[in-house]
């Protein structure tokens, strides 16, 4: 069965890239701007993977990512952190909220692939 992977990422440049990318690689790819509707679909669709921006406009991707965690129903979703203000320590902020991984931007779309494929496939903290 095709994996399904929700993009929370309110760039528009970035969530074209993402969805890009793994269409290509046949993922089954929904798309949300803001952690709110990023809230919605997961709940709705319990995707095997949520790649969630962090710095949105509205309800950003940590907060997001808290709630879903919190959640029983959605605890066990993998929440992959996006962020373009990479600075050291993020990592275990994302971690101590509950994050599975943690990527920074610009996207490096030669990995990119292999980073997803290992989240689906082992999860952990890579
Ligand atoms: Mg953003």
């Amino acid at each position: 069965m095709t994996q399904r992977i929700l993009v929370v990422e309110d760039n528009k440049n970035n969530r074209s890239l993402i969805r890009d990318i793994l269409i290509f690689h046949d993922y089954q790819v929904v798309v949300a701007t803001d952690g709110q509707e990023g809230i919605n679909l997961a709940r709705e669709l319990m995707p095997d993977l949520v790649l969630m921006d962090i710095q949105m406009p509205g309800m950003d991707g940590m907060t997001a990512g808290r709630i879903l965690k919190a959640d029983t129903a959605t605890s066990g979703l993998k929440i992959i952190a996006l962020t373009s203000f990479a600075m050291r320590g993020d990592e275990e902020k994302f971690l101590a909220a509950g994050f599975d991984g943690y990527l920074s931007k610009p996207l490096n779309t030669r990995k990119f692939p292999g980073q997803v494929k290992q989240w689906l496939d082992a999860g952990g903290y890579i």
